[in-house]
């Protein structure tokens, strides 16, 4: 949804950390979008719990089209290729490795890999003991990306949800032993931006920013 029409049109992959809304509501918009001039078919890598979900609740006739059963003048637009959590999958010169991290629905996390380095991603999550156990054995890290949705009023809510406020996050970093990695918090709930990071701001964690949302990152 961030991308304007040619940064689109290179999209030909699409990498999914799990099913919940606020993280695949472009996909069907950008399928619309770019149904005729898809000249091969977008592929779709997730989880085989994420793609039944799709298939099943989004791309159901009902909600929107079966894409995965339609063709353009080309041919299929969608292909789904599914992936398991410890098995790394290639796109172009790209390894991501999936890792299962703790949310209330099935969720991957992400060790994306290209020339020799890499970043982590955990996608959504509350409190996790393996995912910090796959990074903290990775020599070539580059920066860590974490989620911290909600402000530490709503830590029943965070809880509930299986997200993390700045209070569990600190927690969380406590288990993280690359102390030279910078750490970048990423999907905080806009409602609750700003009182998220004069929270993150005030708790000491030199280590962590905030990704900047448009601004252009190399690692
Ligand atoms: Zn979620």
């Amino acid at each position: 949804m961030a991308l304007d029409d040619k940064e689109r049109e290179l999209v030909k992959d699409v990498v999914l950390t799990h099913a919940h809304l606020d993280h695949i509501a472009g996909l069907p918009l950008f399928l619309d979008d770019q149904f005729s001039t898809i000249s091969e078919p977008l592929r779709i890598h997730a989880s085989s719990e994420v793609i039944e979900v799709l298939e099943r609740d989004v791309f159901n006739w009902s909600v929107y089209p079966r894409f995965s059963e339609l063709r353009n003048h080309v041919g299929p637009v969608v292909e789904y290729r599914s992936f398991d959590v410890a098995s790394i999958l290639r796109i172009g010169s790209v390894e991501i490795l999936p890792v299962a991290v703790n949310h209330k629905v099935p969720c991957s996390g992400f060790v994306i890999s290209e020339n020799g380095h890499s970043i982590a991603i955990t996608g959504d999550t509350a409190e996790m003991e393996s995912y910090w156990e796959t990074v903290n054995g990775r020599t070539d890290l580059s920066a860590l990306l974490i989620e911290c949705a909600f402000p530490d009023e709503l830590s029943d809510l965070a809880e509930n949800s299986h997200h993390l406020t700045p209070s569990a996050l600190a927690r969380e970093l406590a288990k993280f032993r690359l102390s030279h990695c910078p750490v970048f918090v990423i999907n905080i709930k806009p409602a609750y931006r700003e009182r998220v990071i004069d929270q993150i701001s005030r708790s000491g964690l030199d280590q962590v920013s905030i990704l900047e949302i448009g601004r252009e990152y190399y690692f």
